[in-house]
């Protein structure tokens, strides 16, 4: 049966989720952040892009999302202390409680299947914690699903005109100018706009290299080494990649296209066979 209402649970009334979940039991939980990108973008972008996916990917499969968590993990983005720049983030214990609980009260509820969504790379670098701890102890359906973006842009390789030497899925850069171009132009200031790319932190010396944004330094061609960085530490201008090549139509394709390949994610995350062993929350409270 297609679900007709509205698919955030903000929307709707305890007895239209009632209903769903009659024929039902998948629900999104989408992440995003406040944080620091390139002077052109604001710090939402990644939530932006977050719900700009979700919401038609939702429409397209028929299943409903709880509200957007608007700040996540992005320890490395807070910038100099006074400095003014804005970002927000969890801890890893805290957003890990956050995602946890909400899943506990999803699964008290009687959903059974839960897709956890970001477009914010590093809120993929806590969560195999919480997800293991849901999975362990109640024995839903967990999945974490993160839009094409960063090392992974497979599914929209063919919209993205940057070679790979642009990094054109990191921080600020073509793909994520092009969507909030998309999702509100008035949030883009091209006159600050400027192509960057990473380097390796500059005391770390003159042996290690970085081409993008992972949390990985390379030495002597090996990239097998994490070092905890800020990002000013690799990125100058919090943009690594180039804003030039964006623009709305892009956008509009890349949204499309990431809230197509979810929805068929989410069309066969309905078929996985699954049994919840526990149900209650008694810890609802304190745990
Ligand atoms: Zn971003």
């Amino acid at each position: 049966m297609a679900w007709s209402k509205p698919h955030n649970l903000l929307d709707l009334s305890y007895v239209d989720v009632a209903e769903y979940l009659k024929t039902q039991d998948l629900v999104m939980v989408p992440i995003g952040s406040c944080e620091k990108h390139g002077a052109h973008l604001p710090l939402g972008t990644d939530s932006m892009i977050t719900i700009g996916v979700v919401e038609p990917a939702a429409k397209k499969a028929g299943v409903l999302y709880a509200p957007l968590l608007p700040v996540g993990y992005s320890p490395h983005h807070m910038g100099l202390m006074g400095q003014g720049v804005g970002t927000l983030s969890l801890s890893a214990e805290t957003a890990n409680r956050i995602l946890y609980e909400i899943g506990r009260c999803l699964i008290f509820h009687g959903f059974n299947k839960i897709v956890y969504v970001t477009h914010h790379g590093s809120n993929t670098k806590i969560i195999d914690l919480f997800l293991r701890r849901l999975r362990y102890e109640t024995g839903a359906f967990l999945a974490f699903y993160k839009t094409p973006t960063e090392r992974e842009c497979n599914v929209v390789a063919d919209i993205i005109e940057g070679p790979p030497e642009e990094t054109p899925g990191w921080h600020a850069g073509e793909i994520e100018t092009a969507m909030i171009m998309a999702y509100d132009s008035d949030l883009v200031d091209m006159s600050r706009a400027q192509q960057d790319r990473a380097h390796a932190p500059q005391w770390m010396g003159p042996a290690f290299s970085k081409k993008d944004g992972m949390g990985t330094v390379i030495f002597q061609g090996s990239e097998n080494i994490f070092v905890p960085m800020e990002h000013h530490d690799y990125s100058d201008t919090a943009t690594i990649g180039n804003p030039f090549r964006g623009n709305p139509e892009k956008g509009k394709r890349l949204f499309e296209r990431g809230s197509d390949h979810l929805a068929a994610f989410l069309e066969e995350v309905k078929k996985i066979p699954v049994k919840v062993t526990t149900r209650d929350y008694p810890e609802r409270v304190w745990s």
